[in-house]
């Protein structure tokens, strides 16, 4: 199943989580999982880190787990920049062995010291490379509604986002954000480029200060006055923070549902007791769907 169909039917919400670290332990993370089904996911991403082939089986065996035990489809993110065309071929080619055909093209955060493979210096390389070769491989990739860090200009950064559709990307998500106009005035830019594939907007529930600043502060992401204030201002009360942290998600989710967003990706942080909460307060403002067979039925 293509996932980019499903926003023909609905209002997508998705979720993202990340392996356990050591693969070993990756069976500790099917509770979680388990959890987060309750939340009517229509469809699960999971992380792969920049180094990318060495860290793939985490990554692969949660995917598995999420499709083919959970039922729930789910999407590998497959970063490039330090792999080459044979590790790139091995990743896809065991995804396609476990039936997961949506992958989340990425160029990967740069790592320090470690020399970029070449082959894939930029996303749209790899999306060029994967549609050419695996063309039954759907390919969503990321979009930045505040720009993304190292583009020399907006303009640059949006005309090297058109460079990825045309290479055969046909879902975007986007970087996290706490200020729902820059992401209106980001869809804006997007329509003026000729850019028309569904978006879904990252969101981020805060639920400590020091994850969010480390998270900003590595992704290049402003943080609102409004937003700082929240955190500031709970800081020292878990309990307050995670209230208010929600709050300001949902708040974000319904302004953006009612604005006609194509869907909201979540960044569980793998914490289901999180996500359930928000899922309880907003499930009624996404139409509802259901998979069977490897089809939307739409309930
Ligand atoms: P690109 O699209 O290649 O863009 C990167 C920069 O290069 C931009 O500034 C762009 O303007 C510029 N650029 C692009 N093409 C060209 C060109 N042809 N010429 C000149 N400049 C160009 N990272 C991980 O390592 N693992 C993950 O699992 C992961 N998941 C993510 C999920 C989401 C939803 C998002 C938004 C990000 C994720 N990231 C992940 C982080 C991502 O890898 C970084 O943001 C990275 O810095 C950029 O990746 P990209 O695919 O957007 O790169």
């Amino acid at each position: 199943m293509n996932i980019a169909d499903l926003f023909k039917h609905k209002t997508v919400f998705s979720l993202e989580v990340f392996p356990p670290k050591k693969y070993s332990a990756v069976e500790t993370i099917l509770p979680t999982l388990t959890a987060l089904k309750n939340v009517n996911p229509d469809f699960i991403s999971v992380t792969l880190g920049a180094g990318g082939s060495a860290q793939s089986d985490g990554t692969v065996a949660v995917v598995n787990l999420i499709q083919n035990h959970l039922n729930i489809p789910a999407v590998a993110h497959v970063p490039g920049l330090y792999q080459d065309q044979a590790q790139v071929d091995q990743l896809i080619q065991r995804l396609q062995s476990i039936n997961v055909n949506n992958i989340l093209a990425l160029r990967g955060d740069q790592i320090p010291g470690l020399a970029p493979r070449g082959e894939f210096e930029h996303a749209s390389d790899l999306i060029e490379y994967v549609h050419e070769n695996y063309p039954d491989v759907n390919i969503a990739s990321a979009c930045y509604p505040e720009c993304h860090q190292e583009a020399t200009s907006f303009i640059a950064d949006i005309e090297h986002l058109k460079l990825k559709i045309d290479a055969g990307s046909d879902h975007l998500i986007s970087q996290l954000f706490f200020d729902n106009q820059h992401f209106y005035d980001f869809r804006e830019k997007l329509a003026l480029a000729g850019i028309n594939v569904p978006v879904e907007a990252g969101i981020m529930p805060c639920t400590s200060k020091q994850q969010i600043e480390r998270i900003t502060q590595i992704a290049g992401v402003p943080v609102p006055d409004k937003f700082k204030k929240m955190m500031n201002r709970y800081a020292n009360n878990k309990v307050a923070l995670k209230d208010a942290g929600i709050a300001y998600a949902i708040d974000q989710i319904v302004d953006l549902v009612s604005q006609g967003v194509d869907g909201i990706h979540l960044y569980t942080m793998n914490k289901p007791e999180v996500a359930q909460r928000i899922w309880d307060a907003t499930k009624n403002i996404f139409g509802a769907s259901e998979i069977k067979d490897g089809k939307i039925h739409v309930k």
